[in-house]
């Protein structure tokens, strides 16, 4: 960590997480209380690899069964069944089990390594990893540009692994649950995992890059955001208050519920442009208007 912006006491520096951030507290303190704890993180480590790479995972995994958690008591509860979108067919215990173990078996061998290497490479492009924290404007639009560079990766890829041989040999597994919920977010082959991770890790290299201006709080936001996307996407319910009545180009489950009942169509993540534009919208609404518009050119040529 750039230890530059920090002032330590000259004497020795102590040995346990809270005798640092008390050391940094009585020194910094124009540091907020998380930037103290975040401080007191990386200066006990005394290894900012490691440090990065035990947060990140950890933080990883606490989200992705923590948001998937609720989904699950959705699940146990009749009166939520009304605005399941494929309400035949809710996830059996087995499925949920089976299901959360494949999940956690590429946690292990293909994210746990990717998260690792991040710090490594995003450090070599200039992240910066010390305090103050960087100003929420900045994250925001930084997250929103991460957003559309994932989205735009994920259509492209997604669509690629629908065809023929890639389907068979990489991403059938994740089309098991043709009504997806939320722990089938990651349920994919590790091969899958680690082609579209790619595209949630590379999108803040890529910038960080280019502008040399990139905080790894952001990055940890951007996963946290990416995975509540992931997850709520596969949840397999669909809201009134659901996010893209609001927000009309927003995705959501409604978009990607569609893609795992039909296999076809609504290949992008966060996004509706790439599908509306490209013609690869799914769903009886979008078939609708593609035989209107045939209709319309047949009599236009007559
Ligand atoms: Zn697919
Ligand atoms: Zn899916």
């Amino acid at each position: 960590m750039n230890s530059s912006t920090l002032s330590f006491a000259a004497s020795s520096t102590p040995e346990t997480y809270w005798g640092q951030f008390e050391e940094i507290s009585k020194y910094n303190v124009q540091l907020n209380f998380f930037e103290r704890l975040w401080a007191a993180w990386y200066a006990f480590m005394g290894n900012d690899v490691l440090a990065t790479g035990i947060l990140s995972f950890t933080m990883h995994e606490l989200v992705y069964f923590g948001r998937s958690l609720p989904w699950i008591i959705i699940d146990c509860i009749p009166a939520f069944n009304k605005y399941k979108i494929q309400n035949q067919k809710i996830p059996t215990a087995q499925e949920q089990w089976s299901c959360a173990k494949l999940v956690l078996i590429s946690h292990f061998t293909v994210e746990l390594p990717q998260i690792w290497l991040f710090h490594p490479m995003a450090q070599y492009f200039g992240l910066e990893t010390g305090v103050p924290f960087p100003s929420i404007l900045k994250m925001a639009y930084q997250i929103a540009i991460f957003f559309v560079l994932e989205d735009t990766w994920h259509y492209w890829s997604h669509r690629a692994l629908h065809w023929g041989p890639l389907y068979k040999h990489i991403h059938k597994i994740h089309h098991q649950y043709s009504a997806p919920f939320g722990l089938a977010a990651e349920y994919a082959s590790p091969i899958e995992v680690m082609i579209l991770g790619l595209g949630t890790v590379s999108s803040p290299i890529l910038w960080c890059a280019f502008t040399k201006d990139l905080h790894i709080l952001t990055m940890y936001v951007w996963i946290v955001l990416r995975l509540f996307q992931a997850i709520d996407a596969h949840s397999g319910y669909e809201f009134p208050w659901s996010l893209h009545h609001f927000l009309p180009f927003w995705a959501g489950a409604d978009h990607h519920d569609t893609h795992h009942e039909r296999f076809i169509g609504n290949y992008s993540s966060s996004f509706r442009w790439w599908d509306y534009v490209l013609d690869t919208e799914s769903g009886p609404e979008a078939t609708k208007r593609r035989r209107e518009r045939k209709l319309a050119k047949a009599q236009k040529s007559q």
